[in-house]
């Protein structure tokens, strides 16, 4: 099972979203490196790439030939909007591993559930494969930036595990 992670946006170049002194692209990619080892310790095969150019992420994915795209991001808006939400653009398969992916971090952590929604984001338009968008938590709100800081693992576990449930119950 090939899956392509993406950490959004891009250290030192695109720092995303921020709050309380912490960036998007850091949490986004520390908690990407996790999802990658605990893939990795299941004998997946698992391409991490960041970068700040949308069209070149798609293109490495599609490349690659991966079974699965999975973008994570932080999420910002007004300091006072909270939770959890999965994308997925155009794919019954997509829908299903967003479902996955948002069941495991609502059975972990102390998230709002803000729901699967269908929306076009370039990098899950444009990919071959089943993908999704994950936005974990606001950055900008101090109860959520605590889950980002404290519950990084946590994030990390969940979303590792959604991919294997969805593997697991749909892709094998
Ligand atoms: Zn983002």
């Amino acid at each position: 099972m090939k899956v392509f992670l993406n950490p959004g946006h891009c250290l030192g170049l695109d720092s995303g979203a921020c709050g309380y002194g912490v960036t998007e692209a850091e949490t986004a990619f520390k908690i990407a490196c996790r999802v990658r080892d605990y893939l990795l310790a299941v004998n997946y095969d698992v391409y991490l790439f960041q970068f700040d150019g949308l069209e070149e992420i798609v293109t490495e994915s599609n490349l690659w030939r991966s079974d699965l795209f999975v973008s994570i991001h932080c999420n910002a808006l007004n300091g006072t909007a909270r939770g959890t939400e999965t994308f997925y653009c155009g794919s019954y398969d997509g829908e299903l591993l967003a479902h996955c992916i948002q069941n495991q971090i609502l059975a972990k952590l102390p998230t709002v559930n803000r729901g699967v929604k269908e929306y076009g984001f370039y990098v899950i338009k444009h990919t071959d494969c089943p993908a999704v968008l994950v936005e974990t938590a606001f950055i900008d709100n101090v109860d959520d930036n605590t889950l980002l800081v404290e519950r990084e693992d946590d994030f990390a576990r969940a979303i590792a595990l959604g991919i294997t449930d969805y593997v697991k119950d749909y892709a094998s």
